[in-house]
């Protein structure tokens, strides 16, 4: 599997294993909340994906979300749309309302840094045949 740095050589802490967002992944992420000021209307947090690990459909209500690639390969997909190849770098804009998705390649470890705002409304998982279809 590529990219195992980014879980072993993390510039940001890489955290737990992400019990608390479990129910709502397919594999093991973790997690490492980087800032969480009460007196911010943002939570920034660390989030490292194994290899095929990625998030169920979700929403950002009332917020959005900045995901800053810090590692690996990775896949950001708006419903609708193509996916998108993520690597170290690259930065992407979900904005209120807009379902999507963002998790590993099936054969990279995978980590970005999450900005957001608002509530996350957790939809159905990706399914394997979508999940194949974006590496296709
Ligand atoms: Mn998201």
């Amino acid at each position: 599997m590529k990219h195992e740095e980014v879980k072993t050589n993390s510039t940001f802490p890489v955290g737990e294993p992400n019990e608390a967002f479990a129910k709502f992944f397919v594999g093991q992420s973790y997690l490492a909340s980087l800032a969480a000021d009460p007196a911010l209307d943002v939570m920034i947090g660390n989030v490292t994906f194994e290899p095929g690990c990625r998030n169920n459909w979700h929403i950002h209500r009332g917020g959005y979300q900045v995901l800053l690639v810090t590692g690996g390969e990775g896949w950001y997909q708006e419903e609708g749309e193509d996916a998108r190849f993520l690597t170290a770098g690259d930065v992407v804009i979900t904005h209120d309302g807009v379902k999507h998705w963002h998790g590993a390649s099936a054969d990279s470890w995978f980590q970005h840094i999450a900005i957001t705002a608002g509530t996350p409304e957790w939809l159905e998982a990706v399914s394997e045949h979508q999940y194949q279809q974006v590496h296709a």
